[in-house]
């Protein structure tokens, strides 16, 4: 792994690294500031409509600005694809566990939930963000979702840079855990280069030789607000203290010093019943919890401002 020289700041990170640039980054109406506080809040999963809406009412209350959900979700293993579950209704059926979808199923059983995911977003005035996993679902996701999400597994992906810088809508690039910040700023340059300005990073652990518990994956890097502050002034980071984590208990604390490190906004994990999360079931917040930290997310942030 190399430091970012000022070599590569002159050659190779010119435009991601310009100092003066005015940025301006959108999902819909809300802009995404530099400087604001932006929560992006909701489940791994989109599982239901009623979920959804229900997670899309308390996190709005709570003061939540966007929602996300996921739907083309990129599992460790082929089995349990939150997508081979029923449309609708809360219930997973076992029976589905093991069913691989063809890539149309797919497609079509994602549409119907990122209806869900635009509906629920509209009706509580929250722009949506979701993950893309196929450069060719780029048109179909268009339809639904105010920004685009890249998965760490596909921080390097060029189909879906390529694509991703043709559209319309802003993109999070998230870290991977095992990449460097030049990279991260290497992905971002791809964008620059292509026309592409309205992106944003997410900061979600890196790996280590020892985590703090055996749940853990990864351990929040806090180091990377004011280092990507330095190196890219003008591009919102955004912290996701969930999948950093990987554990409920830890997310407040660590999403409060992400505020106090001068980070732009947090990805949260939100479920109504988190331990019955189809995905991600140790991390998400349940609404008591996220209600409480954003509350204390405000103090902290009128504190530095
Ligand atoms: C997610 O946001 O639900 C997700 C799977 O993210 P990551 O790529 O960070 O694991
Ligand atoms: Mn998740």
């Amino acid at each position: 792994m190399k430091d970012i020289s000022l070599k590569d700041r002159e050659n190779n990170l010119c435009l991601v690294t310009r100092a003066d640039y005015k940025r301006s980054v959108k999902a819909a109406d809300l802009v995404i500031e530099k400087k604001g506080l932006t929560v992006m809040a909701g489940p791994c999963t989109v599982e239901s409509k009623d979920q959804i809406f229900d997670i899309a009412r308390a996190v709005k209350e709570a003061g939540a600005a966007m929602l996300r959900g996921g739907v083309f979700k990129p599992l460790t293993f082929p089995y349990g694809d939150p997508l081979a579950q029923p449309d609708s209704g809360s219930s997973q059926q076992k029976a589905d566990r093991k069913r691989i979808l063809s890539k149309n199923e797919l497609f079509q059983k994602a549409e119907i939930r990122l209806g869900y995911l635009k509906e629920a977003g509209q009706k509580y005035g929250l722009p949506v963000i979701s993950e893309i996993l196929y450069a060719d679902s780029i048109d179909m996701m268009s339809e639904y979702v105010d920004m685009f999400q890249i998965g760490y597994r596909h921080m390097f992906n060029m189909d879906l840079i390529e694509v991703l810088a043709k559209a319309s809508k802003s993109v999070m690039i998230k870290r991977h855990y095992g990449e460097s910040l030049r990279s991260l700023l290497g992905v971002a340059e791809h964008f620059e280069a292509r026309g592409k300005h309205d992106f944003v990073f997410c900061e979600r652990g890196v790996s280590v030789p020892h985590t703090h518990n055996i749940e853990s994956r990864a351990v929040l890097d806090i180091q990377a607000i004011p280092a990507l502050d330095e190196y890219a002034p003008s591009v919102p980071v955004i912290i996701d203290p969930s999948h950093a984590t990987f554990k409920r208990r830890y997310v407040e604390a660590m999403s409060l010093a992400a505020i106090a490190a001068g980070a732009s906004g947090l990805l949260i994990e939100v479920h109504p019943d988190p331990d019955k999360a189809w995905v991600d079931p140790l991390q998400a917040l349940g609404f008591k919890d996220f209600e409480k930290l954003m509350k204390k997310l405000n103090k902290i942030k009128e504190v530095i401002r």
